[in-house]
């Protein structure tokens, strides 16, 4: 529906460059003429747009007049001729379920968005509200920054359309509704995020992170191996995130585990290729490249193998971009100790701990069996469990594929 504006830039190349930014605004433009007049009393939305940033999709609504946030309402019921709403309703190709994610309400009208998932026919599904961010640029736009997992929206084709309401409907009928596009559904294919990459990455040697807030971080060493689906599943069970030093020679026999750790929200960091003592930097910088061409991530967390450190090891990863990882809470699985021995370390972290564990390079029974038990003993006492980067304030990256 954007087209016509961005036609009338493509054909005028002499200042095509100087422009090229303001095409989103020139398109709101265009779709804000051809707006049909609505009538009296009503701000139809006049312009609306989706995008993917980071791992958000944005919403950016346009209204013919200012509409005040608190006075709509978050969880409209559209059959009822007073509700006053402004709402993005998205359709998944192929499904029936009309998702309706509404602003406004008295609190909170800038932190969180309604969610109602209902039929054709306005039959509620469910309803919730999320978190999200809710500015308003200017007194006649909105701009709605959400992350579609929470609103329960996968990737792929939608319909969409806002539907805007001010409630002075004489009955049930349309006469005071509105929608944009005002006479078609518009259609937006919402891409898979990927993490890409971390903050962080910034040469320093850290063995724990700040003991002051109720967080612990759970590392596996030396995989992917066939226990790490095992790993995987408890850590997906108990809501857990973790991180993975990998090492490359095992990446590249197992690179769909190593995106399933990726797409589970876990961290993969750098373990050298082969395991080797006292790497170089060029052992690191291609371990790094291995990842990054197996899951398009790029680490920032190294381990050097054995946990040995010195000036040469700090130096060559301080060179490739990475913070070097060790640890002070070692549970010595690799020398197959029982679980019941591993279940103690783990449960003798504390709040900034960093867990040494192994998901690969051996037998992993016992690990995976103290597993479970270690981590609802910490969540019990009340510890969040996160990846390093996470532990250490720092940030993964994300971007639409
Ligand atoms: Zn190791």
């Amino acid at each position: 529906m954007f087209n016509p504006g961005r036609q009338q830039l493509r054909e005028d190349h002499g200042h095509r460059l100087a422009i090229a930014g303001f095409a989103g605004l020139l398109a709101f433009v265009t779709a804000f003429a051809s707006s049909p007049a609505i009538g009296a009393g009503n701000a139809p939305a006049s312009g609306a747009k989706l995008s993917q940033s980071g791992k958000s999709l944005v919403v950016q609504i346009s209204t013919s007049r200012q509409i005040a946030l608190t006075g709509l309402s978050r969880q409209p019921d559209l059959n009822q001729p007073k509700s006053k709403y402004l709402c993005l309703e998205m359709t998944r190709r192929g499904k029936q379920v009309i998702s309706r994610i509404c602003i406004g309400g008295r609190k909170n009208s800038r932190h969180r968005v309604g969610v109602t998932r209902t039929n054709k026919a306005n039959r509620v599904f469910s309803k919730n509200t999320i978190a999200a961010s809710v500015k308003r640029p200017s007194k006649r736009e909105f701009v709605i920054k959400l992350d579609p997992a929470a609103a329960r929206l996968p990737h792929g084709q939608y319909s969409w359309r806002i539907v805007r309401s001010d409630g002075d409907c004489k009955n049930d009928s349309t006469d005071c509704r509105s929608s944009f596009p005002a006479r078609h559904l518009a259609r937006y294919r919402m891409r898979v995020i990927e993490a890409v990459g971390c903050t962080g990455g910034n040469g320093e040697f850290v063995t724990h992170g700040p003991r002051g807030r109720k967080q612990i971080a759970l590392t596996f060493d030396d995989g992917p191996s066939a226990y790490t689906p095992q790993v995987l599943h408890i850590l997906k069970a108990h809501k857990v995130k973790s991180t993975f030093f990998e090492v490359g020679q095992e990446i590249q026999r197992y690179p769909a585990t190593s995106r399933r750790i990726l797409a589970q929200g876990h961290e993969l960091a750098n373990h050298t290729m082969h395991h080797g003592l006292y790497p170089g930097a060029a052992d690191i910088r291609q371990t790094n490249h291995v990842i990054k061409k197996a899951t398009g991530f790029r680490p920032c967390l190294f381990r050097p193998p054995g946990g040995a450190v010195n000036s040469g090891v700090l130096s060559a990863a301080r060179a490739n971009k990475l913070k070097t990882v060790n640890w002070d809470r070692d549970t010595n699985d690799w020398k197959l100790p029982g679980s019941g021995s591993i279940l103690n370390t783990i449960s003798s972290a504390r709040s900034g701990s960093i867990v040494l564990m192994h998901d690969g390079g051996g037998p992993r029974s016992q690990t995976v069996g103290a597993l479970a038990a270690g981590i609802e003993r910490l969540q019990s006492r009340g510890y969040k469990l996160v990846t390093v980067s996470r532990l250490l304030g720092n940030k993964t990256i994300y971007r639409p594929r």
